[in-house]
């Protein structure tokens, strides 16, 4: 698992770097937003300590850029700013966390391992289970390797469950992500799309099921060979 450090303080970034290999976590450090994007184009990172006061950029716009991408990496920001608006624009901007500076070591530690523990959603522009394939970006689902024409819908209901393949969805935030905030929302409306979708997925050849797990949601996984 490997960290990208993006703190222009050589001494603090040698003091963090050092911190993190104790807790067995190694890292990559820069001192530059180009340089972190550099860094960032060539390894895929487990999570990023972002220090928002860089010689030649703000880290926000690092950050916000990433997220434009929709690359999902955590990041905890660094700063010295300890404001309330700054804090605010930072977890606007797409921080997962927030440190100000000065600030003690063991607590980074803590909370990157809260960070890289938390329940993660798989990252990645391509998510795959069995033959099926989700472009994130391009939201085209590739079923066998023929693309397939799904409603909106359906691709949302495809997504949540791929990002959690293997793992239960439950049936509450299946309906959130569906139906968001919209209001009026019939009992057996998220039963209807998985119904649809399933037998989409099995007219399209798909060599992946969603399960019913009764009472708590749903779940996507691979085929089991016969
Ligand atoms: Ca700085």
């Amino acid at each position: 698992m490997r960290l990208l450090v993006v703190e222009d303080n050589a001494e603090l970034a040698t003091l963090l770097a050092k911190g993190l290999s104790a807790a067995g976590l190694a890292a990559d450090c820069v001192g530059t937003a180009q340089d972190a994007r550099d860094a960032l184009a060539t390894t895929r990172y487990a999570a990023m300590v972002l220090d928002l006061g860089l010689p030649d950029e703000d880290g926000l716009v690092l950050l916000r850029e990433l997220r434009a991408r929709t690359d999902a990496t955590p990041v905890l920001v660094l700063t010295a700013r300890g404001g309330v608006r700054d804090r605010v624009t930072g977890l606007r901007s797409g921080a997962d966390d927030y440190l100000v500076k000065p600030f003690a070591l063991e607590e980074l530690v803590a909370r990157l391992q809260a960070l890289l523990r938390r329940p993660g959603e798989l990252l990645g522009r391509s998510l795959r289970v069995g033959n099926i394939v989700f472009d994130t970006e391009a939201r085209q689902v590739i079923v066998a390797d023929v693309p397939q024409l799904f409603s909106l819908r359906e691709v949302a209901l495809l997504e949540i469950l791929m990002r959690r393949a293997g793992r239960v969805v439950s049936k509450k935030l299946v309906e959130d992500h569906l139906f968001g905030l919209s209001g009026e929302v019939g009992s057996n409306a998220v039963e209807v799309y998985v119904h649809r979708l399933r037998k989409q997925l099995a007219d399209s050849g798909a060599r992946a099921q969603i399960h019913t797990i009764r009472g708590v949601g749903y779940l996507i996984a691979e085929d089991k060979a016969p």
